[in-house]
């Protein structure tokens, strides 16, 4: 199936070029960008002009961030394409429930992909969750925005997430793994005093059978960088490590750890794609978002000093 990319930045270049080439599914066959391009592949900067003189293109992933996202969504599918929406699948929940009923409408696949879910170990994780009782979870995700978004203004700009750009991948997860659906009770989000976005927050969930739930999200932490969630049970404990790439029950490493377990997490993605295309299905789980949606609203804001890049 041919595939147009559009936004041709660090994860369109890191993870989706390399994906498509390895897939015998896809086949890269334009971008869109206003300054990127792929060697060898057809390059557009006017995503209308692709969408009209590339008729044989049927599926478009759009690897923009957030906030411009929705225009691009909605043409294509206003133009009979299948969509992929990097994540968080939109700026807003109104935007992707508009995108949603866009696509029953024009009866085009859409898929909100969620790449953390992708991670080696989270299908293991929640096998193992799904027979046990939850007393406690806590995500811990604690990584450094200058080694991770070196100079991207749009993640401190209104819609751009701020730490929930990172953060909404540790709730994709706990979202897939945890049995039952659980809802944010409060947060506190900490905002440089010259940004719009939170630098750190903390979140606690209410769970409908009393677990504990919680999460830390910070982007100061220099040196080692945490991506973890644990899960204490009636039947022992569960860490998952470097973002779903490891799991430990009991303190016990699973052996099977491959050589770059997040290698596999977009080759799935697009592999699911292909399924939702062949199937005329669309998979938009909001949930994550919804997480970041209610902090936003309910978050109690402390300004904190400023951050400079
Ligand atoms: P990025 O490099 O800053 O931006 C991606 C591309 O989007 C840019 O190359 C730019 O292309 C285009 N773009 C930016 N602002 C635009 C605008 N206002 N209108 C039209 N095009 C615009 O960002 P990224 O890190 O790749 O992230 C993009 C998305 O992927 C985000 O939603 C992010 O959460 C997600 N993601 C990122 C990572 C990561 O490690 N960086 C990992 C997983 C998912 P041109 O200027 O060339 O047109």
């Amino acid at each position: 199936m041919k595939i147009a990319l559009v936004g041709i930045g660090k994860i369109a270049l890191d993870q989706h070029v390399p994906a498509i080439a390895a897939s015998p599914v896809w086949e890269l066959a334009a971008t869109v960008s206003r300054q990127g391009a792929v060697e060898g592949v057809e390059a557009f900067t006017d995503f209308a002009k692709m969408l009209e003189e590339r008729s044989d293109i049927r599926v478009v992933s759009l690897c923009l961030p957030p906030v411009p996202r929705f225009e691009y969504a909605a043409a294509a599918i206003r133009a009979g394409r299948h969509v992929m929406l990097e994540k968080p699948p939109g700026a807003t929940l109104a935007e992707c429930h508009a995108l949603t009923a866009l696509a029953q409408e024009h009866r085009v696949s859409l898929y909100a992909t969620w790449h953390s879910r992708e991670a080696d170990k989270v299908a293991a994780a929640k096998a193992w969750l799904s027979d046990k009782t939850l007393r406690r979870l806590k995500v811990t995700w604690k990584e450094d925005v200058r080694r991770w978004h070196p100079g991207q203004d749009w993640i401190w700009e209104p819609g751009g997430m701020g730490v929930f750009d990172p953060g909404i991948n540790a709730l994709s997860i706990v979202t897939e793994i945890l049995p039952v659906n659980i809802h944010l009770a409060s947060a506190t989000l900490e905002v440089p005093s010259n940004r719009q976005t939170p630098i750190g927050a903390e979140l606690h969930f209410a769970h409908p059978h009393g677990a504990e739930i919680s999460a830390v999200f910070d982007w100061r932490q220099t040196g080692e960088q945490t991506w973890m969630i644990e899960a204490e049970t009636d039947k022992g404990t569960l860490v998952l490590l470097d973002g779903g790439a490891r799991i430990q029950i009991d303190g016990v490493e699973d052996a099977l750890v491959s050589d770059n377990p997040l290698a596999g997490e977009y080759p799935r993605l697009y592999a699911n794609m292909a399924k939702l295309v062949a199937q005329g299905e669309i998979d938009m789980d909001l949930r994550p978002m919804v997480h970041v949606s209610d902090a936003l609203a309910l978050g109690r804001r402390i300004s904190v000093e400023p951050f400079n890049d």
